[in-house]
């Protein structure tokens, strides 16, 4: 099978230079890349209808002998060329017509019986099928592969290429899973699997060869991220003498939680104990204090004489962290900088200079960190926040900005615990599994446009007492609403400030196209309480905290996923007030209300993940390809019970070998190769 791999497509029949090309676009190159290119669906042709019994327009199958040579004829006006027979079964007859297909009548023979695959219509003359797909019963597959396909490549193409592939296999194909697991996990055969995935004769062969592959393919992943982990575990950290801990909590306003404190102890004992750097990830819904353990851990290692660099994702979320630790900070003698992409040239280069020549202790700053000219005198630290909007490569760039630093990354989008560890593989992990004390329920409500009136009402009433409040609109300006119907800040916030009830209240506006510096100056007054209804898109998503706001309505939140829901919910509720979350939504269809409702059900970041995972597949999951993890041929992410089992399997494996040295397992390694390979990872040797 390896060797396949490194055979050209071209050589296959059928596929010329031009059509190698197609492929090349399905990222197939090799009749290797072809055998593992499953198919997306397929067509159950397992239980043919008889023809009188089949649905008007209603794709079936039908098992028919053809009782008509192919004849000839041109459409009236088109001049199409047609081509028609008729076949028949046991009930009934219909007719078959091809447009311009002259090979028609060699592929489809009178006397010989098919399964026709399409949609019976009713013509004047009797029932017809126009252009089905079919295949000779005699061939004996009964449930046909869909591939994806690409323009210029049809089913057909794809199908007979794979058939011609897998004539290549030698009659044996080598497995890459020992006997011992296939027994006992009760897994097919690769060369069983690798055959019926393509054309399988019924769906018990289906299901077992996919279970096989699944398998196999999960089992390669999580075994190559725990190989990328324990090549890290290899380096020598730096070693931290002095826990400062304590006296970082005596400058706190406020007592750490347990789960705060507990993740404090974890890093502190990594860069203490330890001989290989802290590779720790702290998991912690919205509102939980990560900010507060970031900051602790950050005070250990300065106050140890190194730097720290802290990356957030956006700018805004920069400058708040960067103005809350510098506060906290004020009577003490560190250094806090800010490094963003929208200070000037002179005051960047400054900033650089000062990581450069160790006069600022710990910086805060976007991806501007990430950049060749920010050096670091003796950087020991590398915080991530919002670890789920940085690829795995840039979280590596930092690290590479000193000589092996310790690593703690930060993230609310609770993933669901498996998935978590097949992620975040090559990270030990803590929970911060408990929200500071004093914090309440907040009411979530799901309402349509005909209630907004009486929500904005509910919203003055709130300013009047104080407090603040945000409206989140999915789009910035109209240019963006192309007949979508959808709200755009731009818009609300001119509407209410000439909205007669909102004239004494300050109506914000923020959102990703303005300045930085008007951003920030907007924020700045939120935070003082100068603006007090804030109209945003979602720049507010992740990490801005402004206590004293206890409403977020959101306008057609049906645009939203679950987990960015709860993430702009976690805007509220930070303090102690009663804090509502108001959802505005005219869509009423099933399964947007079924959504909905999950958020007014529950506050539980890992439940609300788990259905969104569940309602909306891996890839919309995470946006964009967030996680940093190579694409998958076949398996589901989202599956939680095939990654349990294949990550049991890992694990009893590496009870056996930790370094997969012994020849059973030279197959799997060469897997993790071709896997980690390909998006550019460092390969086993
Ligand atoms: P997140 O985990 O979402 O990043 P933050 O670090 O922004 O949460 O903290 C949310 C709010 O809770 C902040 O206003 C912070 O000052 C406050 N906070 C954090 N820890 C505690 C605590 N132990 N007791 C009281 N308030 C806390
Ligand atoms: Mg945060």
């Amino acid at each position: 099978m390896a060797s396949l791999f490194k055979k050209k497509i071209e050589c296959l029949k059928g596929i010329g230079e031009k059509r190698a090309e197609l492929f090349h676009n399905l990222s197939v190159y090799s009749v290797g890349d072809l055998i593992r290119y499953y198919p997306r669906n397929y067509e159950d042709w397992s239980s043919p209808t008889p023809i009188k019994e089949a649905e008007i327009g209603i794709n079936v199958c039908i098992r028919a002998t053809v009782g008509t040579a192919f004849k000839v004829g041109f459409a009236r006006g088109s001049g199409k060329m047609i081509c028609k027979a008729m076949a028949y079964d046991d009930s009934g007859a219909v007719t078959l017509l091809y447009f311009n297909n002259k090979y028609i009548s060699q592929m489809i023979k009178q006397n010989e019986e098919y399964f026709f695959f399409g949609k019976i219509t009713q013509a004047k003359s009797g029932l017809q099928m126009i252009a089905p797909t079919f295949a000779k019963v005699s061939d004996g597959t009964s449930i046909h592969p869909i591939y994806p396909l690409t323009a210029g490549l049809n089913n057909r193409i794809v199908t007979d290429a794979v058939k011609n592939a897998l004539d290549l296999l030698p009659e044996k194909v080598n497995d890459p899973l020992p006997q011992w697991i296939r027994d006992k996990y009760n897994l097919q055969s690769l060369d069983y699997a690798i055959r019926k995935i393509h054309f399988p004769l019924d769906s018990d062969e289906l299901y077992t060869s996919r279970r096989r592959l699944v398998f196999e393919e999960l089992l390669v992943l999580i075994l190559g991220l725990k190989f990328l982990k324990s090549n890290t575990k290899e380096e020598n950290g730096i070693v931290l003498q002095k826990n400062y801990t304590d006296e970082f909590l005596s400058m706190l306003p406020f007592n750490l939680t347990n789960a705060q404190k507990r993740t404090i102890d974890d890093c502190l004992n990594d860069m203490m104990n330890k001989r290989s750097p802290m590779n720790r990830l702290v998991q912690g819904d919205v509102g939980s204090g990560k900010t507060a353990v970031a900051s602790a851990v950050a005070y250990s290692v300065i106050k140890n004489g190194y730097q720290v660099a802290f990356m957030v994702p956006t700018e805004i979320l920069a400058q708040q962290h960067y103005e809350s630790i510098s506060k906290l900070l004020e009577n003490t003698d560190i250094k806090v900088d800010l490094l963003t992409g929208s200070l000037t040239p002179k005051n960047k280069k400054l900033a650089r200079e000062k990581l450069a020549s160790g006069e600022t202790n710990l910086v805060i700053g976007t991806h501007a960190l990430l950049t060749k000219d920010t050096e670091f005198k003796s950087l020991a630290l590398a915080i991530t926040d919002e670890q789920h909007r940085f690829g795995v490569g840039q979280r590596s760039t930092l690290l590479s900005k000193g000589n092996h630093p310790h690593l703690l990354v930060m993230s609310a989008t609770p993933i669901p615990r498996t998935l978590g560890l097949i992620i975040y593989g090559d990270l030990d992990i803590s929970i911060i599994d408990e929200l500071p004390p004093g914090r309440q329920v907040i009411d979530t409500l799901l309402i349509d446009g005909k209630k907004r009136a009486r929500a904005l009402g509910f919203i003055k009433k709130n300013v009047e007492e104080g407090h603040q409040c945000y409206i989140v609109c999915p789009l910035v300006d109209e240019s963006e609403n192309q007949m979508l119907n959808l709200h755009s800040a731009e818009m609300y916030a001119e509407t209410l400030r000439n909205h007669t009830d909102f004239q004494n209240i300050n109506v914000g506006l923020i959102h990703g196209k303005m300045k930085p510096a008007d951003k920030e100056k907007v924020m700045n007054d939120f935070k003082d309480n100068k603006i007090q209804v804030l109209v945003s898109t979602t720049v507010i998503e992740v990490g801005v905290d402004v206590p004293n706001a206890n409403i977020i309505m959101i306008e057609n939140a049906e645009r939203f996923g679950l987990s960015q829901l709860h993430q702009l919910r976690g805007r509220v509720g930070r303090g102690s007030e009663k804090s509502y979350c108001i959802l505005v939504s005219d869509n009423t269809t099933h399964d947007t209300i079924k959504r909905l409702e999950t958020m007014k059900r529950t506050s539980n970041g890992f439940e609300i993940a788990d259905e969104d995972l569940k309602l909306r597949g891996p890839g919309d999951f995470f946006g964009e390809k967030q996680h940093g993890l190579p694409e998958m041929k076949i398996a589901d992410l989202g599956n939680m019970e095939d990654l349990n089992e294949a990550q049991m399997c890992a694990e009893e494996i590496l009870k056996k070998s930790s370094d997969l040295s012994e020849d059973e397992y030279k197959g799997i390694k060469a897997e993790i190769n071709q896997l980690f390979g390909r998006v550019g990872g460092e390969s086993l040797n």
